[in-house]
């Protein structure tokens, strides 16, 4: 029997925002009511970056990411990011395709950023600010012009010629932009923070009543963007509380006894399944605390692989 062999190409042809936007928002839902079979991400540290194995088992649909995240990667041309995915049938554990999993993680995770908008943004958001304008940035943005009347983007990194082509990216979606002081990129009523830093490089004075926060970037122990004053002021929503203890945004804080277990409201997939409440005022702020769940690549692949056998995309290879 063979197998199904994807490039990054083929992935981007098969698979759309939208399409991603409601397979994440459905595996959130089944997260969020225990039917999904996900062990917390493991993770491989080196002195440049780490390497992640990610398995899920969600809705008749298994398989597994491994997948990098080395910063300076760009100063060497490769992406910070980079992944492959197993997909394989639960009934046999048979690997039905092997695929690259760059443009399904940066698309994915651009797809969370979009459902916790709908969920915990204010309903009249239109100004979205950006500190770290890379490869996360531009499918947050994707994302979030799905579920929100965006009108202006306001664009922060510490490298100016990557926030002018983030503002380039922008126009297609007919945005206007400027690249701005890191301040005025946070006083935006959505704030998307997408660095890999290790100390907070947002201020909370910065932050104003009604903010709503994805902060995407701390995804591994000691990664954090946000100084913890603004999570103590906010309802803080985790993707998953055992991943987001050990290493998302709130994983510094609560080592330093900063905040507490108690003080994380909930997760996405309790919100979208209805069984705990989202943005409750518009003077609220909200935090979504993205680590990344291996569901939301598993719902993500075998959105493309079904897209793959009816197209006759890709190429058949025998393992054995
Ligand atoms: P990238 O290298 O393409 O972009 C990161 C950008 O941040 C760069 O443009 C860089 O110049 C900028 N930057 C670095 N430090 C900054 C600072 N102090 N202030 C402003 N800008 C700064 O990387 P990427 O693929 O966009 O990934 C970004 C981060 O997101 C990484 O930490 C990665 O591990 C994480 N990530 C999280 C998820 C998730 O699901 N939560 C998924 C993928 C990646």
């Amino acid at each position: 029997m063979d197998s199904l062999i994807l490039s990054k190409s083929d992935v981007e042809e098969l698979l759309t925002m939208d399409e991603c936007l409601n397979a994440v928002e459905h595996a959130f839902h089944l997260h969020g009511t225990g039917k999904t079979q996900m062990p917390a991400k493991i993770y491989l540290t080196f002195e440049n970056g780490d390497l992640r194995a990610m398995p899920a088992f969600i809705e008749g649909h298994a398989g597994i990411k491994w997948v990098n995240s080395h910063p300076r990667n760009r100063e060497k041309g490769l992406p910070t990011v980079m992944a492959i995915l197993i997909y394989n049938d639960p009934d046999t554990g048979f690997p039905l395709a092997v695929m690259d999993a760059t443009h399904l993680t940066n698309m994915r995770t651009g797809a969370a950023g979009g459902i916790a908008v709908k969920y915990l943004a204010r309903k009249d958001s239109r100004t979205v600010g950006f500190v770290g304008c890379g490869m996360q940035a531009r499918t947050q943005l994707e994302a979030i012009v799905n579920v929100a009347e965006i009108e202006k983007v306001k664009a922060y990194d510490i490298s100016e010629g990557t926030a002018k082509d983030f503002l380039s990216f922008a126009e297609k979606f007919g945005l206007d932009g400027e690249v701005v002081e890191i301040d005025d990129a946070c006083r935006s009523d959505i704030l998307v923070t997408t660095t890999p830093s290790r100390t907070p490089v947002v201020k909370a004075e910065w932050i104003e009543e009604g903010t709503h926060i994805n902060a995407i970037g701390a995804d591994a122990p000691g990664k954090q963007e946000l100084d913890p004053e603004i999570l103590l002021r906010a309802r803080v929503v985790v993707d998953d509380y055992e991943q987001a203890f050990h290493s998302g945004e709130v994983n510094v804080p609560l080592s330093e006894g900063i905040i507490t277990k108690d003080h994380i409201f909930g997760t996405l997939g309790e919100i979208v399944a209805g069984l705990k409440k989202g943005r409750e005022d518009d003077s609220q702020i909200t935090v979504f605390d993205s680590t990344g769940l291996a569901i939301q690549d598993i719902a993500t692949a075998s959105l493309i692989y079904d897209r793959a056998v009816k197209a006759g995309k890709g190429v058949k290879f025998r393992f054995f």
